[in-house]
């Protein structure tokens, strides 16, 4: 589609000029169009070769790369409560986390922390109302092993001494990408008659985190003690999530701490 904008002299130029042997920032300039366009004429849909094998070399767990715990905590919470990994061709896979199109700092936050973990091959993908953040590369099992078939609630979730190692540090990240996918921040209000007939009414916020995955839950939890943030959990009556367990955080004090690293949806 870009390039039916540019008039077919301005394409051949581009050509030429590359041909000169100037780089494509210079030929950009020169022509005045931006360096994506002057690429997709070359390359078409490809990829550079340089980018390719960027992309698909690249690994913290693989090359020693040292992981960014902060970002790498959080899409680990964000997958495990809502996220999915696919199996593409060649060996490539896809994470997807998906977020409703009402939270736009969410979708900015989820894009930041999947480009920390692999600087490239980050997609938006939008659908139904809904936004996916969708990132490709060959080593999603190196650094999400929990990825098998089936459903999450049916198999073992447990975390790898590496992975553990990790979320102690970055307790908070992991609860914030739990509470992100998984989870919500609610009000409950509370209506109380006062002595002289009227009535006041109080609001209480809580959290909430709901899964089915007894093991999901447990890590979820285990990183809410190492923070002392008190929790109670229930299970589920009504459906859709009448098979699911959730975590409520609800003491004036647990809600404040938790307001202070992850807040209301937005
Ligand atoms: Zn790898």
């Amino acid at each position: 589609m870009l390039h039916a904008m540019y008039a077919r002299e301005i394409v051949d130029e581009t050509f030429r000029l590359k041909a000169l042997g100037l780089t494509d920032k210079a030929i950009a300039t020169q022509c005045g169009v931006s360096i994506q366009a002057v690429r997709h004429w070359r390359y078409g849909n490809r990829r550079s070769p340089e980018k390719e094998a960027a992309r698909t070399r690249y690994c913290p767990r693989c090359s020693g790369a040292s992981i960014n715990g902060e970002a790498y905590s959080y899409l680990l919470g964000a997958y495990l409560g809502d996220g999915h990994i696919t199996e593409g061709r060649r060996g490539v896979h896809a994470l997807w986390i998906f977020y409703d199109n009402r939270y736009p700092q969410l979708i900015a936050y989820c894009r930041a922390a999947m480009e920390a973990v692999f600087p490239l091959g980050v997609f938006m993908v939008k659908r139904n109302g809904c936004t996916a953040i969708k990132a490709v590369s060959k080593h999603w099992l190196c650094v999400f092993p929990q990825h098998g078939p089936g459903k999450k609630h049916d198999r073992t979730i447990a975390l790898e001494p590496w992975q553990q190692a990790i979320v102690d540090k970055h307790s908070e990240a992991l609860i914030r990408g739990f509470i992100h996918s998984d989870g919500c921040r609610v009000t409950n209000r509370i209506r109380k008659r006062l002595p002289d007939g009227g009535e006041k009414w109080y609001e209480y916020p809580r959290y909430h985190f709901t899964n089915v995955s007894t093991d999901i839950i447990g890590i979820f939890t285990a990183a809410l003690d190492r923070l002392g943030i008190a929790w109670t959990i229930h299970a589920n009556r009504r459906p859709p999530h009448q098979d699911a367990l959730t975590v409520s955080i609800s003491t004036k004090a647990a809600v404040a701490r938790m307001d202070s690293f992850v807040g209301p949806k937005y």
